[in-house]
């Protein structure tokens, strides 16, 4: 096994929003240099790193210098182009590795490998016409969720079918790219999983979280999620079981739907941190973001109990809608932890911030938390 890379080197993250901001915090107050690359200027990571480096990700002497000045690369979104972690893995190690990233950029992919490796996914099936539409949506059956293969987040590049629906129609905004046809489920719940897994082989996993979306976008995040202990325990042992499946090297999220039954499917992978372990930074020994440098460097993973129940609602650019957000209004509950992700301009939808707060229970939490995010809009 290689030598650890140890607290004084430089890391470097590739993407530069709020993930790669909270994983140079974590870095730095271990000790790190961070350095962050991407396409823009006086990013969220950017402010807190000690380098920025504006490039594209196809410049190749960009990559090719910012790999040679770094101990490791990380990553803190997904699509990064591959050809571009190869240039980078010629100077320095990547973790995790460019296979895990070219798995989890493509929902096809992801969906074979995790059908692949036995583990649960909804039914699905390759669309690349009309027609194969068509005839998928008779063996699959709809309702069905119809989604691009490639670059979908946040609920984007994806619609529902109806039995009713024209799907010649309903094909023609997917036209022309690979798309994926699922198994509309009936979920009770949306859960998420998030693990680690160390470059000794070693794996960690969260308590899970329970995951409220509003407008496709995660609103509120309940850990541990309200589930019976046998539920959240199997969960866990299959976020386990992906991380071994990729021979992941870093932090990765598994988003999963909770079935009536007790039953869970994957919904999809995060090979970085996610926005449902925000609340490990502050309700956490050792936050996602921690484990994120541990693991990238080859250091023993930290515990991931929880100190507190905790809930953490996120806050979108929609909080500004009425000027400035009070935040001496939401910080008058001592209990809450605000975070800025220092972005200038905020939009409807866009991840401004979160909140944190802890109570005797989760719904104790969400209801502080709540309090704390309403707290914010000025009244008129
Ligand atoms: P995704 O972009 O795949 O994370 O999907 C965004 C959201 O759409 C999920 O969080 C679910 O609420 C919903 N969704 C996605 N796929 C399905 C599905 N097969 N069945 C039911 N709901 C889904």
């Amino acid at each position: 096994m290689s030598e650890p890379i140890l607290p004084g080197a430089v890391l470097g993250v590739m993407g530069s929003g709020q993930l790669g901001r909270m994983f140079a915090i974590a870095a730095r107050r271990l000790g790190y240099r961070v350095h962050t690359f991407s396409p823009e200027y006086d990013t969220p990571t950017g402010q807190v790193a000690d380098k920025e480096v504006t490039a594209s990700y196809d410049d190749e002497t960009a990559v090719r210098e910012f790999a040679r000045e770094i101990a490791v690369l990380t990553f803190e979104f997904e699509n990064v182009p591959s050809r571009t972690v190869e240039w980078a893995a010629e100077h320095c190690p990547v973790r995790p590795s460019g296979k895990v990233l070219h798995i989890c950029q493509h929902r096809l992919r992801e969906k074979e490998f995790l059908a692949g490796a036995g583990l649960p996914v909804a039914p699905f099936r390759r669309i690349e016409s009309a027609e194969e539409l068509a005839a998928s949506a008779k063996t699959i059956g709809l309702p069905g969720v119809l989604k691009t293969a490639a670059f979908g987040y946040d609920g984007k590049g994806q619609r529902k079918l109806a039995p009713s629906d024209d799907l010649t129609a309903a094909w023609q905004p997917f036209a022309g790219q690979p798309a994926v046809l699922e198994k509309f489920i009936t979920f009770e719940r949306e859960i998420s999983v998030l693990v680690a897994r160390g470059v000794d082989g070693a794996i960690t996993t969260w308590p899970v979280c329970e995951n409220e979306h509003a407008n496709h976008i995660l609103d509120i995040t309940y850990c541990p999620a309200r589930i019976p202990v046998e539920v959240a325990a199997r969960a866990r042992e299959l976020a386990h079981k992906v991380a071994v499946a990729l021979e992941l090297v870093g932090v990765l999220a598994v988003e999963m739907f909770l079935l009536a039954n007790g039953e869970i499917v994957i919904n999809e992978l995060a090979p970085r941190p996610h926005n449902s372990g925000h609340f490990s930074f502050d309700a956490s020994v050792t936050s996602q973001f921690e484990q994120q440098v541990r693991a990238v460097c080859g250091l023993p993973l930290g515990s991931t109990e929880s100190l507190r129940p905790a809930a953490m609602a996120n806050l979108l650019g929609d909080a500004w809608s009425k000027g400035e957000p009070n935040w001496a209004g939401a910080l008058k509950l001592p209990e809450v932890k605000l975070h800025l992700y220092g972005k200038a301009t905020p939009k409807p939808g866009r991840k401004m911030g979160h909140l944190v707060a802890f109570g005797r229970d989760v719904d104790e939490a969400a209801e502080i938390v709540r309090a704390a995010r309403a707290a914010l809009v000025p009244h008129s």
